[in-house]
């Protein structure tokens, strides 16, 4: 067998790329004000390191990543800190989360920038710096790419490093664009992931329906041994698990990682940002982003981290008539905002404005056990069972028949003749084992916290006792003791007081 390798089941959907991908990147604009938000990452939130008042240099860190999974944030302009608080961010739980609001003084005045010399870097140095550079994965997942350059524990030789450029969702072209526009610091970028990784192979998997991408990296890759390998243009082939097995004919075991087979995955807009960290001392400030749908001039922009939806959606000239939604990331995986005032962050690779025309919603009628959802499940789930188990919230049974291997690609819900949105119920049921998760943990420390109390009570009186036996007079021998009940009272006995004997036979 030669590649690529077909993974299960996947679509044909409508690809709607043109209307994005016939113009250059557009350069963002400086806004008046930006909200940065200081969690765009997988892990813990950055520590602010700013308060209402300061005034910061563009790429001045303003959030430090606390611990191992977490990544920096920095000022994607020079300005003034207004504001520390918790604003409305784009997640899908529509909860506000801390943000550091910076006004802009107009001058963009960048912070001294230092580069790097990544060759001669320890590895654990250079993960850092790139911890610090605030770098994370740009195809959406934001998981913190320093975390994913530290191999050890993990496999012992990496066999092949995938940069993946498929772009499988329809509407969105940003990283199509990059790989057009920015081809040779893309395999820039790569360089320092395959020093650091050190992998038999580099493998760079592009849909073939983009054809001037593919010709870029071939250009740029030439001469490096890096090989592109354009794949068939199917939903989902951009997800990790799907392109490793179209170039490798690969797959991680349910519930492990890609590195158990000797993979490791990023994404073309991160080996960019990679690039501009270490070799110009730029941490990661802003993003191509695709604006699309019902616009008037849909394109990419490479957009500040922290300027609204609606300032980029103003830079396309804003919107068509009859807008009845936006979501951010596409109409397979992407979720619907309450508003535009939100942020871009580095999760925004997409902003899609919905018509109403594409809103007509039939209604759900039951399932009919058709098995048309089991046919294109790139999981190879049940996704009928999910969904009966997540409806009953038999929450224990769901995890049998892996929920969590779900991700979330949306090809059952696109599928199926009842029009039931499966993806809803398994997000839901996702949730709430999380929340019973996270419950569960509560209590336990709960439980611990008052275990460890109590144990620290006893031992307190255990020694407040042994001090007052130390304090007791010492017993001296007496022709009284051993006196009887008989004995005149103007004969008393030596005794200890009562307390301290009270005390003594608490201990006993
Ligand atoms: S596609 Fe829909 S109707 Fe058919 S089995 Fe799956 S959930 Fe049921
Ligand atoms: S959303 Fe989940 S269950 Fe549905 S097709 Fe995708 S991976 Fe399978």
């Amino acid at each position: 067998m030669t590649p690529p390798f077909p993974f299960h089941g996947g679509l044909k959907t409508v690809r709607h790329k043109t209307e994005s991908n016939r113009e250059t990147i557009l350069p963002g604009s400086v806004p008046e004000r930006l909200v940065v938000p200081l969690r765009q990452h997988v892990g813990a939130i950055a520590k602010p390191l700013v308060q209402a008042g300061d005034r910061v240099l563009k790429g001045q860190m303003i959030g430090q990543p606390d611990g191992y999974v977490s990544a920096a944030v920095h000022a994607p302009t020079s300005g003034r800190v207004v504001a520390v608080d918790q604003q409305p961010v784009p997640h899908p739980s529509g909860l506000p989360d801390w943000c550091v609001t910076i006004e802009s003084d107009g001058q963009d005045r960048w912070i001294e920038r230092t580069p790097v010399d990544y060759q001669r870097m320890h590895p654990s140095d250079l993960r850092n710096f790139v911890r610090n550079a605030g770098v994370v994965g740009l195809g959406g997942a934001v998981f913190p790419s320093a975390v994913k350059m530290n191999l050890s524990g993990h496999c012992e030789r990496l066999e092949q490093l995938i940069l993946n450029g498929a772009e499988c969702e329809p509407w969105m072209t940003c990283d199509d664009l990059i790989m057009r526009e920015r081809a040779v610091e893309i395999v820039a970028g790569i360089h320092i992931l395959a020093h650091l990784l050190q992998p038999r192979e580099v493998l760079i998997g592009i849909e073939d329906d983009k054809p001037e991408a593919i010709a870029a990296m071939n250009a740029a890759c030439s001469g490096t041994g890096y090989q592109v390998r354009p794949v068939p243009t199917r939903y989902p082939s951009g997800g990790a698990k799907q392109l490793t097995k179209l170039l490798t004919n690969k797959e991680a075991p349910v519930n492990g990682r890609s590195t158990d087979i000797g993979v490791q995955c990023f994404n073309v807009a991160t080996a960019y940002t990679l690039h501009r960290a270490v070799a110009h001392g730029e941490p990661v400030i802003s993003r191509i982003v695709t604006v699309t749908g019902h616009i008037a001039q849909p394109r990419n922009i490479d957009a500040l981290l922290g300027s609204s939806f609606a300032d980029l959606i103003a830079r396309c000239g804003g919107y068509r008539e009859g807008v009845e939604r936006l979501i951010m990331g596409g109409p397979m995986m992407g979720f619907a905002m309450h508003s535009d005032g939100v942020p871009v962050t580095k999760a925004t690779n997409c902003i899609l404005a919905v018509g109403a025309d594409a809103l007509v919603e039939p209604p759900v009628m039951p399932c009919i056990r058709c098995g048309d959802c089991v046919e294109v499940c790139p999981a190879n789930l049940l996704p009928q069972q999910l969904y009966w188990h997540a409806r009953a919230k038999e929450f224990d049974k769901i995890q049998d028949y892996h929920l969590f291997s779900c991700i979330e690609c949306g090809c059952c819900s696109y599928v199926c003749p009842s029009h039931i949105p499966l993806v809803q119920y398994y997000r839901y049921a996702k949730n709430e084992i999380w929340a019973l998760e996270k419950e569960k943990q509560r209590a336990e420390l709960a439980r611990r916290r008052h275990q460890a109390r109590m144990e620290r009570l006893e031992r307190e009186q255990r020694e407040r006792e042994a001090k007052l036996r130390q304090k007791a007079p010492p017993r001296t021998a007496s022709p009284l003791d051993g006196a009887t009940a008989g004995q005149s009272p103007a004969e008393p006995a030596l005794a200890a007081p009562a307390s301290i004997a009270v005390n003594v036979e608490r201990s006993e």
